[in-house]
This record gives C-alpha cells, sequence and structure tokens, in this order.
C-alpha cells in the first residue's frame, strides 16, 4: 500500500438535476458491467493541482457506482520531487540537464515505490510522469502483470525534451493505454498503449464550484482585506513559471493606468509535489514590489477550496495567463461561475477559451492588457461571455462527462482487443 487519499462521498444522484434524468441513467448504464470492478488511481500528491482535484470527485463517484476504488499517492522524498519536478518542466518544452544522476534518482524511488505495490486491481491508473515506471519495474522483478493499466498523462509533450521523453517512453508503453488531454500532446512516436483524447472536467458540486450568498462573499473578501466594492482581478494558480505570474503582474500594472480602482489577487497553493512553488511565489512577491493593491495568497494563509471559490464568484475578470497548459481547470471552474476569462493561447484552454464566445485568448502581455481592460470597461459584454462560458462548460466539461469517458474505456480495455479498440479510440 501507498498512502491512501481519503475522499468525500458523492452520489451520481446528486448531479441528475444539473446533467438530467437521461445523461444519469446512461451512465449508471454504462457501470452496469463494472460492478465490483477494483481501480487504483495513482499519483504524486494529494493536494494541490489540477490532478488531485479531479480524482476528488472523480474516486468517490467511482465508488458510488459499484465499483471498488482507491486512490493512492506514491512515495517520495524533496530529491525525488525534484526530479520529477524537472522532468515535468522538460517534458513541458523547458530545456534542463538530463542527468545519470537524475535517471538513478527516479529509478530508485520507483523502485521503492513498486515495494508498496502488494494489491491487485482490474484497473490500475498511473497519473502523469512520477509513477509511470512502476508497472516496468514489477514486470522486471518478474510479477505477473494482473488487470489493465492506463497512463494518464495531464501534461503538453508537444515540445517534450527529447532525452526525457525517451526515458519516459519505454515506461509508457508498458502500460495497456495512454489518455491525453488533446490530439497535438500524443507523440507520435508511442507504440504500444491504445490512445484516447479526452479533456478532463470539473466537480460543479464541490465546495469551490457551489454557489455562495452574497453575505459569504462579501465576510471572505473582508477577511482578506480586499475591498468588495472594487473591481477585482483574480488569477488562480500554482507559482509556477508556466502560469506566468509574473506577466499577470506586468498585465495588472498597464490596466491599473486607466482604471486606479482595481486590485490584483493571485491564488496559489503549495503542492506536495512541487518543490519550485516557494521560490517561484517569492518572485512573485517581488514583482508586486509595494502596491498594496496586489493580495497573492496561498493555501497556508487559510485559503482553501471555498475561498478559492469565493474569489472566483466575485472576480469581474479571471484570468489564466498560462504559457504551457495542460488543460486549466481553473478555466472551466471561473466559466462555471459565469465569469469572462482572459487565457494564454496554451493546451486545453482553447477548448474552454473561444474568443468572442465565452473569453479571449491572448498571446502577451500586451494582448492580455487590453482584453482585461475591455472587459472591466464593458460590463454587458462580460456578462454575455460568463453566461455563455457556464453553458459550454455544463455541455463539456462537468466530471460526469469525464466519469463516463473513463467508464467506457474500462469496459473497452476489459472486453475488446487492443486491436480492435485501436480504431475506436479518440
Ligand atoms: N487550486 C486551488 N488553490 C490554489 C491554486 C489552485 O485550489 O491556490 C486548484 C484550482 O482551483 C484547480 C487546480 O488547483 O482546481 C489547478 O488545476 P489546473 O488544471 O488549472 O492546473 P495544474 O495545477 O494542474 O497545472
Amino acid at each position: 500500500m501507498f498512502g491512501t487519499v481519503p475522499v468525500v462521498s458523492r452520489s451520481l444522484a446528486e448531479y441528475e438535476e444539473i446533467i438530467g434524468a437521461e445523461r444519469y441513467a446512461e451512465i449508471c448504464r454504462i457501470a452496469e458491467p463494472l460492478r465490483d470492478a477494483r481501480v487504483l488511481h495513482l499519483n504524486a500528491t494529494a493536494l494541490g493541482g489540477g490532478v488531485a482535484e479531479i480524482l476528488a470527485s472523480l474516486v468517490p463517484l467511482m465508488n458510488d457506482l459499484g465499483l471498488h476504488t482507491e486512490w493512492q499517492v506514491i512515495r517520495g522524498a524533496e530529491e525525488f520531487f525534484n526530479v520529477t519536478k524537472a522532468m515535468h518542466n522538460t517534458l513541458q518544452g523547458m530545456f534542463l540537464p538530463w542527468t545519470p544522476e537524475m535517471r538513478e534518482v527516479y529509478n530508485r524511488y520507483t523502485g521503492l515505490n513498486a515495494d508498496f505495490f502488494d494489491e491487485e486491481y482490474d484497473f490500475v491508473v498511473i497519473h502523469d510522469p512520477q509513477p509511470a515506471g512502476i508497472l516496468g519495474e514489477l514486470t522486471q522483478r518478474g510479477r505477473e502483470k494482473h488487470g489493465k493499466w492506463i497512463w494518464r498523462c495531464h501534461i503538453d509533450l508537444t515540445d517534450a525534451q527529447p532525452d526525457v521523453w525517451d526515458f519516459l517512453r519505454p515506461l509508457v508503453e508498458d502500460h495497456d493505454a495512454a489518455i491525453f488531454t488533446l490530439e497535438d500532446f500524443v507523440k507520435k512516436d508511442l507504440g504500444g498503449p491504445v490512445v484516447f483524447v479526452i479533456p478532463p472536467a470539473i466537480d460543479p458540486l464541490s465546495l469551490k464550484n457551489s454557489p455562495r450568498d452574497e453575505a459569504t462573499v462579501e465576510e471572505v473578501l473582508r477577511r482578506f482585506g480586499l475591498d468588495p466594492a472594487r473591481p477585482l482581478l483574480l488569477q488562480v494558480s500554482r507559482f509556477d513559471p508556466w502560469k506566468d505570474p509574473l506577466g499577470v503582474i506586468d498585465a495588472y500594472r498597464i490596466v491599473k493606468q486607466e482604471v486606479p480602482e482595481l486590485q490584483l489577487l493571485m491564488v496559489g497553493s503549495m503542492a506536495h509535489d512541487d518543490p519550485e512553488g516557494w521560490s517561484y511565489y517569492e518572485r512573485t512577491v517581488r514583482r508586486a514590489g509595494e502596491d498594496y493593491d496586489v493580495h497573492i495568497l496561498h493555501n497556508l494563509n487559510g485559503v482553501g477550496n471555498l475561498e478559492v471559490g469565493v474569489f472566483q464568484s466575485a472576480a469581474t475578470v479571471i484570468v489564466q495567463k498560462s504559457i504551457k497548459e495542460g488543460f486549466g481547470l481553473t478555466v472551466s471552474e471561473a466559466l462555471w461561475k459565469a465569469k469572462p476569462v482572459v487565457a494564454g493561447r496554451a493546451g486545453g484552454i482553447p477548448l474552454q477559451v473561444l474568443p468572442e464566445e465565452t473569453g479571449y485568448l491572448v498571446d502577451n502581455v500586451e494582448q492580455c492588457a487590453q482584453q482585461i481592460l475591455r472587459l472591466i470597461q464593458n460590463p454587458a459584454e462580460a456578462r454575455r461571455l460568463g453566461e455563455a462560458g457556464r453553458e459550454h462548460v455544463r455541455r463539456n466539461f462537468l466530471n460526469t462527462r469525464y466519469l463516463a469517458d473513463y467508464l467506457r474505456i474500462f469496459n473497452g480495455l476489459a472486453t475488446q482487443s487492443a486491436d480492435s479498440l485501436r480504431g475506436v479510440a479518440k
């Protein structure tokens, strides 16, 4: 056993009001053949970042449908997470040395984690590169492979550093299937697993995404020194170069010249597997300087899911100025709250932000500032985009759709050959 993550219980019936009776019945029907299947989701962190956010609802919903589903996190110390963060960065296109020592650290922790793999499952879903070597390690030790293994890639591999991808590729190729967020992220030289292309989704019933009354919103804003009467620009993101928090501050500064009462709030959580978080947080604070209208908060300041949801509901405009992005759950979270979004043209963001329909896509700081200003000055347009955005998310990016996708993949892998699936996947 690794570390098991406790989850709140969820019932699919609670979602019927949002998705309708027909869809609800359809999901129950897809789940029926999987009753009592044993499922393991394995990732690197229980807290912080999109994967943890997704599993917090997906795991209890699978359980509600009769699959015995566990969420466990691999173990690792700082030296391992330094290596896996370097892998994450290089796989997303940053150049860093990929040394024999780094490979040794990755392999050593993979071995330690393989020691904890002491149960059998019908489906094992391995999230991202950190636990990707476990299956290969078990096979090397002569353990018979049990069940279907799926590698779920949440990151953008388009510009992956070749030597790092060459290291990861054979590990991924041991799996039966691989899921990517976008067709563009699928590496052409990946042979072996059946490939599925599926974007993730948000939980409309989570504490973060449930509606809040005005009194709560006002109380939370005041608690963090924000003025509810003044416009608020918000970015919710880990402190990470790909999320471009420095660019957000630069864009805010340009808008501030036209809208002096503007406040900027940047909220980031410190993920357990992200050792870079603190140093990038410090850089962000330095960039903000002495502007007391820039508020930079993180989970250790008492900003939990409720507060993040309140900030998203209270924002005038939400920005997600990513340079590289897997999907960007924060964008769907913002749109679900009917907020206009200005976001970087990166990864899965263009699936969510349809230009002039649900928000604006931008390629640099100047464009970002221009669109933020436009939305602050045009509340009617901001409302129209936000409302269209909420509908777009309702149709495409709720976790019930994602749940159904997983169930279909499990059914397909359990009953069809890889070759017959290859024709229908994607
Ligand atoms: N998040 C949060 N608190 C924070 C920052 C982020 O709860 O201070 C959540 C955010 O609401 C979203 C997830 O972390 O649900 C981030 O997912 P996303 O796909 O946007 O980015 P990732 O961190 O996976 O790159």
